[in-house]
């Protein structure tokens, strides 16, 4: 059967509309954010309505042994939602609708709800949905899930495992299965759920989660406090978190403050070298006295300047500038995105590699981290149109990476392996643990049909 009459019998079991074979449509579903220039091109994208088409479209899969890949909201930054020549790009786009249950404080939604959106729904109920990356206004919750995406908040609140109840998942076979539900105590049999948190869509197609909401915390008081060194300020992150809990703690070097200061205009000290942005909220005057405390330590760590404030619009400007700098460096050239993370006490050793990486290939590359986890995002800025500052921005990402893992750090703390950093995977998990990882995929996952390519090739 030819694969056009192939694609007629499946369009025929789904929705009209529902299968796209329009060279333009694909050629935006083609990449995610990480934009791999080895991308395929797939001979269609299915936008699913239902689990039951989810299923439809693995059952096809799997009868003719077409490749899938698993799209959320297409923000990854590891190249995971890349398209593979010939296969489906199966987007869960349209798996819409959200439920919350303030009596069991859960929240049910459909893998292609915004993450905004869930915590929009919860703010309805006076509740919290605290999992914020950076994307939190365009990332799919199911993409979260699929990821075990981090963020700002995730210093005191933890990354999105840590509130993932249950979901529905389909196998690659196109069996669907429900795990868990809205019960915070549950430990019968496997974690199944922990499995495929995080596990970037080699094992199964998210398409329904539920979660765990909080009450909405008090407002914060933030502190922004700015450093003539940047390794000074990783010091003060450091002694920062062994004295108090904040909601957040972000740090930002000088080209990521000046790329900011470029986009919004906020009157930022271009000069400083290092931008801490930290936040308690901790209830009534105990987030100001966590506040005075963080200032105190980072004078004492040598800040040349702190400025402190209870106004929470005030505090979210700040917040908002750091989720600025990724899309404002972008403007600057093109980009490749690091996400090490090493234990907090080892974050000055790693920034200060990472300054003379930059300075060994002759590169820019800003550094906006969660300081406060020890997850740093150095960011290489590159002329795409020079060949030769390419393959030293190629070079700088690889040295970033070892560096990480001889501070017996990670190759990524929150935007997962995809196909960017497939080939460190062995070198941090080991010949054993990878031996693990491929038999668990091969055992759900025979044809190896979903996500090729992501965190590890066939063998
Ligand atoms: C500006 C910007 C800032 C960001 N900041 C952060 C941050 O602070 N923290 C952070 O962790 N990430 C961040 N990211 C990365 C990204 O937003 C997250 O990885 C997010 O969780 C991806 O969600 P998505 O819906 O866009 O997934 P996609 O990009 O579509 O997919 C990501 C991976 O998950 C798989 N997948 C998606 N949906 C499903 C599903 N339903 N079932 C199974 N597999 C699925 C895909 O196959 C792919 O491997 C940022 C990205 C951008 C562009």
């Amino acid at each position: 059967m030819s694969l056009i009459g192939g694609l007629a019998e499946l369009a025929d079991v789904l929705e009209e509309g529902s299968v796209l074979t329009d060279r333009d449509v694909i050629a935006a579903y083609r990449h995610d954010w990480a934009r791999d220039p080895a991308a395929g091109w797939p001979t269609a994208v299915v936008r699913a309505r239902s689990t039951g088409d989810v299923q439809a479209v693995m059952r096809w899969a799997a009868d003719r042994r077409v490749p899938v890949v698993v799209r959320g909201a297409g923000t990854g930054l590891s190249g995971g939602a890349t398209a593979a020549d010939g296969g489906i790009v199966l987007s869960v786009e349209r798996l819409r609708g959200v439920r919350v249950d303030p009596v069991t404080r859960t929240a049910t939604a459909g893998a292609g709800v915004l993450n905004v959106e869930v915590k929009r729904a919860a703010a309805e109920h006076a509740l919290w949905y605290p999992p914020d990356p950076s994307s939190f206004e365009s990332s799919s919750i199911g993409g979260n899930v699929a990821t075990n995406a981090g963020g700002l908040c995730c210093v005191k609140y933890g990354v999105t495992t840590d509130y993932v109840l249950g979901m529905e998942v389909v196998l690659a076979d196109g069996t669907a299965l429900r795990l868990g539900g809205p019960r915070v105590k549950d430990v019968a049999g496997l974690s199944l759920i922990k499995l495929f948190t995080g596990s970037e869509g080699l094992l199964g197609i998210i398409t329904e989660v539920t979660v765990r909401l909080v009450p909405l915390p008090p407002p914060s008081a933030t502190l922004v406090g700015t450093f003539a060194s940047v390794d000074a300020a990783a010091a003060a992150v450091v002694a920062v978190t062994s004295a108090v809990r904040p909601s957040m703690l972000e740090l930002l070097d000088r080209v990521s403050v000046n790329a900011v200061e470029d986009a919004l205009r906020m009157n930022l000290d271009r000069a400083a070298e290092a931008l801490i942005i930290a936040r308690s909220d901790a209830p009534g005057v105990a987030a100001r006295e966590e506040v005075a405390a963080m200032e105190r330590i980072c004078r004492e760590a040598g800040a040349t300047e702190t400025f402190a404030t209870t106004d929470p619009d005030e505090g979210e400007m700040f917040a908002a500038a750091r989720r600025e700098v990724l899309p404002a460096l972008e403007r600057r050239g093109s980009i490749l995105l690091e996400d090490v993370g090493v234990s907090v006490p080892r974050l000055p050793a790693l920034v200060r590699g990472i300054e003379s990486i930059a300075d060994r290939y002759r590169t820019v590359i800003a550094v906006i981290a969660h300081a406060g986890d020890g997850n740093t995002h150095p960011v290489i800025v590159f002329d795409p149109r020079d060949a030769e500052a390419a393959g030293r921005a190629r070079l700088a990402f690889t040295a970033i990476m070892e560096l990480a893992l001889e501070l017996d750090g990670t190759i990524t703390g929150e935007h997962g392996v995809g196909r960017m950093k497939r080939q460190w995977l062995p070198a941090y998990l080991g010949e054993d643990a990878m031996d693990l990882t491929r038999r668990i995929k091969h055992a759900l996952d025979p044809q190896w049909l979903l996500n090729p390519g992501v965190m590890m090739l066939p063998q």
